[in-house]
């Protein structure tokens, strides 16, 4: 059961969900978001421990529908990802998080990185080519872009997700690993890949620090993300005793509502000269 997600107004029962009728619902009605530009992005702080300061942002996509309310990437990114309507949502996010890159950019404000989640799908149709074409399109250094991959990405034919990868990161612009912990996989196939930054998933910090398991989890990502040279942020950090933790654990970076929700463009220039810990 989906429940209710806090903040989002659940326009289908749990029945619709799961039925052909409510995705078919979904489906058209995210057609007509693009379309009708229902679609924006907010962003959200990722605060590097050391100085206190925003050292990027993390972009994601909200959705007004003018008479169903805003509806929850939770609830529709899953279906968008089914019918294969990701492959245009994703493109429009890449090129919206570009186009405000360009303006702040010619607004005379240093790169940070503004990370953009790939779907699956995305990742392998042409995503070189896609990155390339916006930086030139929106003329922007490719310090403005990072992109968040998830685990279930690097386990199909690795040789050719290599070469992707590769493809990317030869244009300077970086690649962070999401979810990190939530996959199955064997850690090998962290030394092979190309990724500058694992993202500790919001589950495993969430019950820090009364949960004993999940304090050793995080604390051994971190260890092992370092000994493997890898930048590690947490993310979903709420609270003091988290964020205490997280900093004696040796974490690098880290994202969560105890810093800043995800907000608008303007309210991150305002939030770029802050730090976090004064
Ligand atoms: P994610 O990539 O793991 O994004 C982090 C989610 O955690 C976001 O939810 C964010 O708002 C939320 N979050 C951040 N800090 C906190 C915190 O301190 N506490 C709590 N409780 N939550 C926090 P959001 O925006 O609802 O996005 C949910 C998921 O939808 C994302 O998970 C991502 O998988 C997907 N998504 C969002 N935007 C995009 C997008 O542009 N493209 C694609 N393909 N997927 C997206
Ligand atoms: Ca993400
Ligand atoms: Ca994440
Ligand atoms: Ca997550």
């Amino acid at each position: 059961s989906a429940g209710n997600v806090s903040g989002s107004f659940l326009f289908y029962s749990d029945n619709m969900n799961q039925s052909i009728a409510g995705r078919l619902y979904l489906e058209s009605a995210m057609r007509k978001a693009l379309e009708n530009q229902e679609f924006y992005l907010v962003y959200q702080p990722k605060v590097d421990l050391a100085s206190g300061k925003i050292i990027g942002v993390e972009a994601l996509l909200r959705w007004q529908h003018p008479e169903k309310g805003f509806i929850s990437p939770v609830e529709f990114i899953p279906v968008a990802e089914e019918t294969g309507l990701i492959l245009q949502i994703d493109e429009w996010v890449l090129e919206t998080a570009c186009a405000q890159a360009k303006a702040w950019q010619d607004s005379g404000i240093a790169p940070f990185r503004i990370a953009v989640n790939v779907s699956a799908r995305e990742f392998t149709n042409n995503l070189p080519v896609r990155v390339k074409e916006a930086l030139q399109h929106h003329q922007i250094s490719p310090q403005w872009l990072e992109l968040e991959i998830t685990e279930g990405m690097l386990m199909h034919s690795s040789e050719s997700v290599i070469a992707i990868m590769e493809q990317i990161t030869a244009q300077d612009v970086v690649l962070a690993l999401d979810d990190f912990g939530t996959g199955y996989s064997s850690l090998s196939y962290l030394k092979r890949f190309p990724i500058e930054t694992l993202k500790i998933d919001r589950s495993f910090i969430q019950s820090i620090p009364s949960d004993p398991n999940d304090c050793a989890i995080a604390s051994t990502i971190i260890l092992m993300a370092k000994q493997l040279h890898h930048k590690v942020i947490a993310e979903g950090v709420e609270t003091r005793e988290q964020l205490d933790f997280l900093i004696k654990a040796g974490c690098d970076e880290v994202q969560g509502y105890l810093y800043s929700k995800p907000v608008s463009p303007e309210q991150i220039i305002s939030l770029l000269d802050k730090n976090f810990h004064t």
